[in-house]
């Protein structure tokens, strides 16, 4: 989608310290962490969010969700993680390109209430 900023950070037209990324999906540290360790994986077509997924999804979903773990890990987080993912307005979603949030360190950040 042409006007999706994570799009654009997938297509390289906008400039993102990318950790990991594959034919499916891309992680990059978020631009404003709210952790000591913030990155956000996507994957690299678009998909507004979780709402849009149906069946015929199942493999790249579980290939990003397999991934998490691996691409926190590299990123020095070995004491584990969180993983947020913000849907539509309700849950607080700002970019409608869907993304899943990993955290690490976590402990004394103030992120939404959590
Ligand atoms: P949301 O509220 O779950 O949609 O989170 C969107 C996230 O994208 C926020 O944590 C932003 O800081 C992050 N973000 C917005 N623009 C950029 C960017 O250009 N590069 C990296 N992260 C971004």
């Amino acid at each position: 989608m042409t006007d999706c900023l994570f799009c654009k950070i997938v297509a390289g037209d906008i400039p993102a310290d990318i950790v990991y990324r594959d034919d499916i999906m891309t992680v990059f540290r978020d631009i404003n962490p709210r952790a000591r360790v913030h990155l956000l994986a996507i994957p690299n077509h678009h998909v507004e969010s979780l709402d849009e997924l149906t069946a015929e999804d199942a493999s790249w979903v579980g290939h990003i969700t397999r991934m998490l773990p691996i691409v926190a890990r590299e990123s020095g987080l070995t004491q584990g993680f969180r993983t947020v993912v913000n849907t539509g307005v309700g849950g607080g979603q700002e970019v409608y390109h869907l993304h899943y949030h990993i955290l690490g360190d976590v402990r004394d950040a103030d992120w939404r209430g959590f």
